[in-house]
């Protein structure tokens, strides 16, 4: 008789274990004599698979969130964990990654040099630095333009470089701040096409954008007024 082989089972404690948690948080700015509020208080739990957009006019706390749940910067008050991905200073570059808006490729490097980067800080020798993100480009349709410069690129190709270069390091969180915001509207639901199409099971995206047609694409919105949640909607069940 065979032996009966069990595969290890991820405990469901585990998989419901939050990426990031933050506690009515809050981050205020100094300008000159002046206190500007960028968040009043909002709570956020981010867990596996998740896939949230945050949708909010010009101004309504959509970067201030994100730079906090990357532990880019840090909260007024609240509290901001990462129960299961461990202490701040241990998230980048490996996993929590970042896409910008735009020109955030580094000018001096090729492509291919741009999206080895995380691998190489990470402590990855160069060689198969270089050969994994070889294959990202490819897998992005971008292997052709491997040896080109960001300033040799297109929006749309440049956008799909800085997705590439954030998937590398294959990170559990991607946040991803307002990428198709320089993009037309054809060119922008491809980059979600291709973001959607990479993305590995039980990574979570949460992604800041001003357009509804991009946050559509996503399977919750929060809604984001004045620093502060007004709604949560579920793209495909209605208001939640
Ligand atoms: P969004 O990304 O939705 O456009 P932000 O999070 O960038 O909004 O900004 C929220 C508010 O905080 C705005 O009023 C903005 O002017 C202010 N703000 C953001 N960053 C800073 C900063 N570094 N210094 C001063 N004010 C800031
Ligand atoms: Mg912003």
């Amino acid at each position: 008789m065979r032996d009966v082989i069990e595969w290890p089972v991820t405990p469901a404690s585990h998989l419901d274990t939050a990426l990031v948690s933050g506690q009515a948080l809050t981050r205020d700015f100094q300008v000159g004599t002046q206190t500007v509020q960028a968040l009043q208080g909002v709570s956020v739990q981010v867990r596996p698979g998740d896939r949230i957009a945050l949708l909010g006019t010009s101004g309504s706390g959509k970067s201030t969130l994100l730079h906090l749940l990357g532990a880019l910067d840090t909260p007024t008050s609240g509290t901001l964990s990462w129960p299961a991905l461990g202490a701040a200073e241990t998230l980048r570059p490996g996993k929590v990654s970042f896409v910008f808006q735009a020109q955030s490729l580094l000018p001096p490097l090729s492509a291919l040099e741009n999206v080895a980067m995380p691998l190489i800080l990470d402590g990855q020798d160069t060689p198969s630095a270089l050969r994994e993100a070889q294959d990202w480009l490819e897998r992005l349709d971008l292997g052709a333009l491997a040896a080109q410069l960001p300033e040799e690129l297109s929006g749309g190709q440049a956008q799909r470089v800085a997705v590439a270069r954030a998937l590398v390091t294959r990170p559990r969180l991607i946040l991803a701040d307002e990428p198709t915001g320089q993009l037309d509207s054809v060119t922008a639901q491809h980059l979600m096409d291709v973001l959607l199409s990479v993305m590995v099971p039980g990574a979570a995206l949460v992604l800041a954008t001003h357009d509804p047609a991009v946050a559509a694409r996503l399977d919750d919105v929060w809604h984001l007024q004045g620093g502060a949640v007004s709604q949560i909607t579920r793209s495909d069940r209605g208001t939640v």
